[in-house]
């Protein structure tokens, strides 16, 4: 049992959830454990979607099944603390004036302990719409337990509807964001002949033909910068592309036989990774052709991809969260979430969230205590609007 931070029973709650090291790649089993146990005892079905060992999303629901209702969405994960001068420990909730300072703290454990707190405070035994909960894995590393998610509910459930308006608590200082770009990782391999150092020309360079690869993708990057698009929402408004990861060679008297990078690609909203990398992939043709023509090879291979998010300006759900927003103005978020993959399933998410993205994955990551107060008041708010009200929410302004 962690040390428990006195105060309000939501920051209990933060303090139970901030003592789970959930860094990605580890086992987020007791977390969910906690999530689907404090969901069950407050009167919700549960139902537990197990990726591989250790890893699993949770999905809990109330009130009668509509697409009208709500649906809260969180990631358990968080990034790591390795090489980050923290000034306490990172998995101990820590209060320092109004601070409350915890690895997740604000990305995003704190949306989550707000939601558990809120559902408690609501009827969730007369809801006359469904109020949902997904609770996520691995989100910090590629969005990959909602990716699986999405594909076992297709699979398994394919009748399933959730409700549409979704809810993604990631850190955005109470401003709605309606869209944001994905995220992709390709490799790009790069094939040569070694021959010894002092005989190059039996030999064909990798590292030279990677450098090639490279002025390939600036080129494309200038051609996709040339392409904007929701620029009064996003501060990059356009696809970006960044060569992350090099890695090649054996030795200084080899001539290199291979050569990879490691390219994250951020699609913008209303565009998708398939035609992006077609496209990249045509323009590494003739480069391609040279290489193969003297033993060697171009090949490009997808790891993983999160998509971008685009939900309509005029949902219902958006008007609803303006009371509760630090500003009116509907924006754009330049990050990644979960909600670009939920959105697959037919949904609406928004991403709306208390704490600041510019601390988080930081050393000190931190959440105002006043913010996490009136999360749980926004969250119950939020729940009594869709599911509890005897009108049906106007989906549409
Ligand atoms: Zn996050």
């Amino acid at each position: 049992m962690p040390k428990l931070l006195s105060g309000a029973p939501v920051v209990q709650t933060l303090s139970r959830l901030v003592a789970w090291d959930t860094v990605s790649h580890r086992p987020v089993t007791e977390l969910a454990g906690f999530l689907a146990e404090r969901a069950e005892r407050a009167g919700m079905r549960v139902e537990r979607f197990e990726t591989s060992p250790g890893k699993v999303n949770v999905v809990a629901t109330a009130g009668p099944a509509s697409e009208d209702g709500l649906l809260l969405s969180g990631h358990m994960d968080v990034v790591p603390v390795e090489g980050q001068a923290w000034t306490s420990d990172p998995f101990t909730l820590t209060r320092r004036e109004d601070r409350l300072i915890a690895r997740g703290a604000c990305d995003m454990k704190g949306f989550i302990a707000a939601a558990l707190e809120a559902i408690d405070r609501v009827p969730v035994q007369r809801l006359r719409r469904e109020l949902t909960l997904v609770w996520t894995h691995d989100e910090e590393i590629g969005c990959h337990g909602s990716r699986a998610l999405v594909e076992q509910l297709r699979r398994e459930q394919p009748d399933r509807r959730l409700p549409r308006a979704a809810i993604i608590g990631e850190p955005t200082d109470f401003r709605i964001c309606r869209l944001h770009p994905g995220h992709t990782t390709f490799e790009i391999d790069c094939l040569g002949r070694p021959a010894h150092s002092s005989r190059p020309s039996l030999g064909l360079n990798a590292i030279r033909i990677a450098a090639d690869v490279i002025d390939i993708i600036d080129e494309f990057s200038l051609h996709l910068a040339s392409r904007p698009a929701h620029a009064e929402l996003l501060p990059t408004p356009f696809t970006v592309l960044n060569v992350g990861r090099i890695h090649g060679g054996a030795a200084v008297n080899i001539v290199p036989e291979r050569c990879t990078l490691t390219v994250g690609m951020r699609p913008l909203p209303g565009s998708t990774a398939g035609p992006l990398l077609a496209e990249l992939d045509d323009r590494l043709a003739p480069l391609r052709a040279k290489a193969q023509a003297q033993g060697g090879d171009v090949r490009l291979r997808l790891l993983q991809s999160s998509e971008p998010l685009d939900t309509p300006a005029a949902c219902g759900h958006i008007h609803q969260l303006l009371p509760f927003a630090n500003d009116r103005a509907v924006t754009g978020a330049p990050f990644a979430t979960d909600g670009g993959n939920l959105a697959l399933l037919g949904l609406e998410p928004v991403v709306f969230g208390p704490g600041s993205i510019d601390v988080a994955h930081r050393p000190d990551e931190h959440l105002r205590e006043a913010d996490l107060l009136r999360t749980v008041d926004f969250v119950e708010g939020l729940i009594h609007a869709r599911c509890c009200a005897e009108q049906a929410a106007e989906r549409y302004l």
